[in-house]
């Protein structure tokens, strides 16, 4: 079978396959390090690396990077497990960068017989200093040329824990002279007395993440190991250690532009500010760009791959406008959820010629013309109705097509109707419209021909149910959240109506037959999720997905 060709990372990937270059199939692995929840731009790199085992036969590991005992957490652990599974995807193997702990100092040792590493006393701000310039050589260490024996007694007194956090740490010896930075003499193990989530306190001595990801890959027998492109420098690196380390055939990397998305910040460290400082409800508020964010706000995995899928991968840097996301969104819900009438901000409609305590069922398509699905539900018709503020109008332009004095509009599914008086309040506010209806057009038509243009949703006042509904738009109110004057950070540009909640919506009855956690199109308003939390047998809280159309540009 024909090996999808799709971008020049599969591109490679297809020619090992051709070339029998690893003599087995691709093996990928998709490596977060457990320390936040993940976000989109995870999601990217997971449907590449699982797409590609998939689509070429091959394995896909997930592997915890967790070499930095100051940060993970195993709760972090359990949650990107399940976004994994969530977004679709099975892993082959699942791994710990820290259960190499032990594998990796033994390559420590080796290369400190080949006299490849050494200790160095020097703090790493010491290290930093004289590590020169890209226009300038770096200083040798002192400690740079100490003996075999020297340095691994060093070494392994350093294991033993004889030695305080920052001390001492092992280098490889490389050159301090090197055109790329990353090969002066990097830093392979530092002294950290910390506890480990998984190693506990068996470990005192830290392997940097350089040292630990490529071995990491190579251990694993990874093919091709997908990255992004700042760690385009790292790639010497990478290629030095597994060589040195002697792995036969050992993975190379490849690296691809990050997903930036406008509207909203995509890293860990930003996103844990986000919580820490209360600016969002936590890592799964719904306005947050993680995985755990978007499944409570109710967008579907398959909304998530797809757009991956339309981004792609490419070389260079580019960000993602925020309607692409949406579209992607929309496209998803809108072949697949059914539609309902919900009015989120409710005004009474009297119907004065409809008889009293008369209830109809009309029958309501769940689904339009152009979305190949079907089904009905009844909604229920009676003389007291809800609708839209936004329906109406006292002095309207020439082209407003829905209700105002002495016009017309049809009801969606039902009569046409004619508005005959306006009642205010003392404040001069519209709290009541009286209408009339034309009995002889439930099919919504007139039977004399006469056109009506407009159609306008509604609720059965005395059936509607009241609802809670959630209006969750973007997080940031610029762009790029990051473009600040000096002074300020990307906090500063918070959307202060990220979230906007509307107490009592009223919304047809026939949602409280179905699950909550159900998808909908509230026609006219946009999509909506029953979010589980906070929504009863007699009540549902709805959370906005996405509006029906782009309505922040203008
Ligand atoms: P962050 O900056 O949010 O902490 P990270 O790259 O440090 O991200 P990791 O947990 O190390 O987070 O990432 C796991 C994998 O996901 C890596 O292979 C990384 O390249 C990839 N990844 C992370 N962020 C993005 C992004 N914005 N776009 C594409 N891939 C990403
Ligand atoms: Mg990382
Ligand atoms: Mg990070």
């Amino acid at each position: 079978t024909p090996s999808p060709r799709r971008d020049f990372i599969r591109e490679m990937v297809a020619d090992d396959v051709a070339t029998g270059r690893f003599g087995r199939g691709p093996a990928t692995r998709f490596p977060p390090e457990p320390n936040g929840f993940l976000h989109m731009g995870h999601a990217k790199s997971i449907c590449l690396n699982f797409g590609i085992a998939t689509e070429f036969g091959g394995t896909c590991n997930l592997r915890f990077d967790d070499t930095n005992p100051a940060t993970e957490d195993v709760r972090y652990v359990e949650s990107i497990k399940r976004d994994v599974q969530w977004l679709g995807f099975q892993w082959d193997g699942e791994y710990y960068a820290s259960d190499y702990f032990e594998k990796l100092y033994e390559i420590a040792e080796q290369l400190v017989q080949k006299g490849k590493a050494y200790v160095d006393d020097q703090n790493e701000e010491q290290i930093r200093t004289n590590r020169g310039t890209v226009t300038s050589a770096g200083t040798p260490s002192p400690w740079r040329d100490r003996s075999v024996e020297e340095n691994l007694d060093l070494l392994r007194r350093m294991k033993a824990g004889e030695f305080p956090d920052g001390s001492r740490v092992l280098r490889a010896k490389i050159d301090m002279g090197h055109v790329n930075m990353v090969m002066r003499d990097p830093l392979l193990l530092r002294i950290r007395h910390a506890h480990h989530y998984r190693r506990g306190n068996d470990w005192c001595i830290y392997p940097l993440y350089d040292f630990a990801h490529g071995l990491s890959d190579a251990i694993e027998g990874i093919t091709r190991s997908l990255c992004t492109l700042e760690f385009k420098d790292a790639r010497e690196i990478y290629d030095w250690l597994v060589h040195e380390a002697g792995f036969v055939n050992p993975p190379t990397q490849i690296e691809f532009a990050r997903l930036e998305l406008d509207y909203t910040v995509l890293s860990k460290r930003k996103l844990l500010r986000l919580v820490n400082e209360g600016h969002v409800s936590g890592w799964d508020d719904p306005r947050m760009p993680t995985i755990a964010g978007l499944r409570r706000r109710g967008v579907r995995p398959e909304a998530i791959r797809a757009f991956a899928e339309t981004i792609g991968v490419a070389r260079k840097d580019a960000r993602v406008e925020y309607a692409t996301y949406e579209h992607a969104v929309r496209n998803d819900l809108n072949m697949e959820v059914p539609r309902r009438m919900g009015v989120l901000n409710p005004l009474k409609v009297v119907l004065t010629n409809y008889p009293e305590g008369q209830v109809e069922e009309l029958e309501a398509q769940d689904y339009p013309h152009d979305v190949p699905k079907t089904g009905s539900r009844t909604v229920p018709f009676s003389r007291e109705l809800y609708v839209d503020r936004d329906d109406f109008m006292e002095d309207p332009p020439k082209k407003f097509y829905r209700l105002s004095p002495g016009r017309e509009v049809r009801l969606r599914f039902g009569y046409l109707i004619t508005c005959t008086e306006v009642v205010k309040n003392e404040a001069g506010e519209v709290i009541e419209l009286r209408c009339t209806y034309d009995p002889a057009t439930r099919s919504g038509l007139a039977p004399d021909g006469r056109k009506v243009q407009g159609t306008i949703h509604w609720v059965s006042a005395a059936q509607a149910v009241s609802c809670e509904v959630r209006l969750y738009d973007r997080l940031f109110s610029q762009a790029d959240p990051d473009d600040v004057p000096e002074g300020q950070d990307f906090l500063s540009t918070l959307n202060p109506d990220s979230l906007v909640v509307i107490a009592d919506a009223k919304v047809e009855p026939s949602v409280l037959a179905d699950p909550v956690g159900s998808r909908y199109q509230f026609e006219r308003v946009g999509y909506f999720y029953a979010e589980p939390e906070g929504s009863t047998a007699e009540k549902r809280v709805f959370n906005r997905i996405v509006g029906l159309r782009d309505s922040w540009a203008k």
